[in-house]
């Protein structure tokens, strides 16, 4: 038999290093292996699609807004806006969380695509003290699981959480019914396509992450990660949270193709993996230290078994990591060199039953 030393599954683009993998004597990773898997995702989209038009076809229509859109004006979320208004007809607030590294091009999207769509749009900034210094403590210490961080970074992780409670909030208190956010599978679970959180279990799957937040940033972390005990309260149903990009079977270049007309243009200030938040490589660059290989992985492994990304293209979008956008994030971030050569490098546990559990930490 033969001895692999390879640092790859040479059919997708999973590490070594990824948790739980192994590779046959060919080089082809388990993951690449589980036919069960692929077929079991199949079916959980198409119980997923045959919910989410249902459900919209019964509660639209009913207040000022159908859906509140998480929009960040990258090009996923920028296609799946579209989709909603297009396809789904539904009547949009769109809001965007403005982390204070959006790319500058970034915003000029969303103000293009929301003007042109016709929808309304909010944006909320949380202090920039207070953000940078979560995305610092996500980076320096082990704020989150191991089992949500397979498949995203950490700095990326507390970002995304806060734009998700954010996005409760703001649809809680104007009766919006669902949510819109713009993953594609392999950047979440099957079972995240469609979801209602309630928030209490919310809180609780979160409590050790927020405890470990809290300690590193302080008391402030439970105004930006927590819904006031008044609005849940008087909560007689939590909106449903839809990624109905998940439900199309599309490239990423026939994506930018649908929305270049509504004046959507790639920003040039951001890495192979990002198309919108200057962060990006950044919380990659840790992510690759700590565990070992690129928080993209999954995700672009998953376009490539289905067909949907040439593995070339995928290695490329890996390695696209600028050194300089990294330079700036981190001497915006107050830090040095050596806080990166503090960071110890750990193998993650791998995780048994399904890769990471959406809402959860
Ligand atoms: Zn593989």
């Amino acid at each position: 038999m033969r001895e692999h030393t390879q640092d790859r599954c040479v059919s997708c683009v999973l590490s070594a290093s990824f948790p739980g993998i192994e590779f046959n004597a060919e080089g082809v990773c388990n993951f690449c292996r589980n036919k069960l898997q692929i077929t079991s995702d199949a079916e959980a989209i198409a119980r997923a699609k045959e919910k989410i038009e249902s459900t919209i076809s019964q509660q639209r229509g009913q207040g000022r807004y159908d859906a509140l859109m998480c929009y960040s004006g990258g090009k996923d979320s920028t296609y799946t806006l579209m989709l909603a208004v297009h396809k789904y007809g539904l009547r949009v607030l769109s809001f965007t969380l403005d982390n204070g590294f959006l790319s500058a091009g970034a915003m000029d999207n969303i103000n293009r695509v929301v003007d042109g769509l016709g929808v309304d749009q909010v944006t909320v900034k949380p202090s920039s003290t207070f953000f940078r210094s979560v995305v610092k403590a996500s980076a320096l210490n082990d704020i989150f699981g191991d089992r949500a961080l397979v498949r995203i970074s950490s700095g990326c992780h507390a970002c995304i959480s806060l734009v998700n409670i954010t996005a409760q909030t703001m649809a809680l208190e104007k009766g919006i019914p669902f949510i819109l956010a713009g993953f594609t599978l392999g950047q979440i679970p099957a079972n995240g396509v469609m979801y209602k959180t309630n928030y209490r279990f919310l809180m609780d799957s979160r409590k050790t992450a927020m405890d470990n937040l809290r300690a590193h940033v302080g008391d402030e972390v439970d105004a930006y990660y927590g819904i006031r005990e008044s609005l849940i309260d008087a909560v007689t149903s939590y909106p449903y949270t839809m990624n109905l990009l998940c439900l199309e079977d599309i490239t990423e270049a026939e994506i930018v193709r649908a929305i270049e007309p509504l004046g959507w243009q790639r920003p040039g200030d951001v890495d192979g993996c990002s198309s919108n938040c200057r962060l990006n490589t950044f919380n990659n660059h840790i992510h690759q230290v700590k565990y070992g290989y690129s928080p993209y992985e999954l995700e672009l492994s998953h376009l490539i078994r289905k067909g949907l990304m040439a593995r070339d293209e995928a290695l490329e979008k890996i390695f696209d990591q600028p050194v300089d956008q990294f330079q700036s994030v981190m001497s915006q971030l107050g830090m040095t060199d050596n806080d990166i050569d503090s960071l110890e490098p750990r193998r993650q546990e791998a995780c048994s039953g399904g890769l990471g559990a959406m809402g959860g930490t």
